[in-house]
């Protein structure tokens, strides 16, 4: 058994950037990063673009000038002003080539086909040059940018629909339990609801890793020896919840150890989550979690998403920890460090009542754990203690 510290640097040690090209559509493509520098394709704006809706002019000395037409945005005819001659315009409009300003609508006086500006302007004012964003061929951005909303849609407004960027990791999870049955089934004496795979998915949809499946074993080792050779084979990253322990029905520690995942810890001196196992084996991580579902949550926020942090190259790979103070009191048994399911706001934190490693129903009202050290006993009022923030 090793301590929590230990743990955690172990996974920061053996959890590597994948550092793999992939293409995704580019309305895929949010909070992936660039694999690639991206030149634009062409210039934005691609013409002299009106910045207003008012009048483009050909500049001269007086302020009234002879109006001699319309254009749109859209519109692709290119009317040739001569000095002193102007066109109505719109915003995004294309500007004629020899306008050299556009006065907005507001300080223009309109009488027929004549108008007066209510002062003179400078060159080129309310007009966006050719490539005033980016130049055709120039750097649109930089390879690891990640991508934004914004970044998408200023790639979009470049024209590009597909773009390379750094793999993010696929995930599988497995569940074992001969008890659990699926929500919306019948659940017989003896059964219980499944619960860790739907919320371990959604806890890697809230990281934003989306390639996730789900995969179910009883408690058989032919079962599970083949169920995680398969998914072992077939994922940078297997999340397994259950059958690590030490029961007679816990097959997942001999299915790995057949398998040759190489163990770099197994048990942790904590609570909830003792019976926690990390492996790897060729460039797959194997994470063993215990079954039960708060259990299973916290080692999956501890330790799964310092893993997953470092594969996607993200730069903060834990959790926020903050120091906040006590509102409520607790007693710790025994020694192991322990992670407490906890309200934190604005400066202070309450412990819950009901930290049993299998219950959720506290869990699903958290934000936070106060995390109790192996030489801490209890917490008072008005304690600082430290709190680790959850992504809620
Ligand atoms: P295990 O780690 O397999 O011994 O399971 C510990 C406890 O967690 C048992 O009470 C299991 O019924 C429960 N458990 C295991 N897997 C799940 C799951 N996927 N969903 C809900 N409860 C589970
Ligand atoms: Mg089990």
């Amino acid at each position: 058994m090793i301590g929590i510290l230990e743990a955690i640097q172990l996974v920061k040690e053996n959890s590597k950037p994948l550092l793999i090209e992939t293409t995704k559509p580019i309305e895929k493509s949010g909070s992936y990063k660039l694999y690639k520098d991206v030149f634009s394709p062409i210039n934005m704006p691609p013409f002299r673009q009106s910045a207003m809706d008012g009048y483009a002019l050909y500049l001269h000395d007086s302020l009234s000038y002879n109006l001699v037409g319309e254009i749109k945005a859209g519109d692709s005819h290119q009317p040739i002003l001569k000095k002193g001659e102007a066109v109505r315009i719109f915003t995004g409009a294309p500007i004629p080539d020899t306008a050299n300003a556009v006065m907005m609508q507001e300080k223009v006086l309109v009488k027929g086909s004549q108008i007066t500006l209510e002062s003179q302007i400078n060159i080129n004012h309310n007009i966006r040059p050719i490539g005033e964003q980016v130049k055709k061929g120039e750097l649109a951005l930089k390879k690891e940018t990640k991508l934004t909303p914004a970044a998408i849609g200023y790639l979009c407004s470049l024209g590009i629909n597909n773009v390379s960027v750094f793999k993010k990791p696929n995930i599988a999870i497995v569940t074992t339990g001969n008890e659990l049955v699926e929500a919306g089934e019948a659940l017989d004496y003896g059964k219980i609801y499944e619960s860790n795979s739907k919320m371990l998915q959604n806890a890697l949809y809230n990281l934003k890793c989306y390639d996730v499946s789900i995969h179910k074993v009883e408690d058989d080792y032919d079962k599970t020896l083949s169920k995680l050779n398969e998914v072992i084979n077939e994922n940078d990253l297997v999340i397994i919840s259950g059958g690590i322990s030490v029961g007679d029905y816990d097959f997942v520690g001999k299915a790995l150890e057949e398998l040759k995942v190489e163990a770099l810890f197994y048990k942790v001196k904590q609570k909830p989550g003792k019976p926690l196992f990390f492996g790897e084996k060729n460039d797959s991580l194997v994470f063993a979690l215990p079954g039960n579902p708060a259990a299973a949550l916290t080692c999956f926020y501890i330790y799964v998403y310092i893993a997953l942090q470092k594969m996607m190259d993200n730069p903060d790979v834990e959790l926020p920890r903050i120091k906040a103070k006590s509102a409520s009191k607790f007693i710790k048994n025994g020694d192991r460090p322990q992670f407490l399911k906890a309200i934190y706001n604005d400066g202070e934190v309450s412990v819950l009542e009901g930290q049993s490693s299998a219950m959720l129903q506290t869990f699903a009202i958290s934000n936070a754990f106060v995390y109790m050290s192996e030489d801490l006993s209890n917490i008072e009022i008005g304690d600082t203690v430290e709190v680790v923030l959850l992504p809620v």
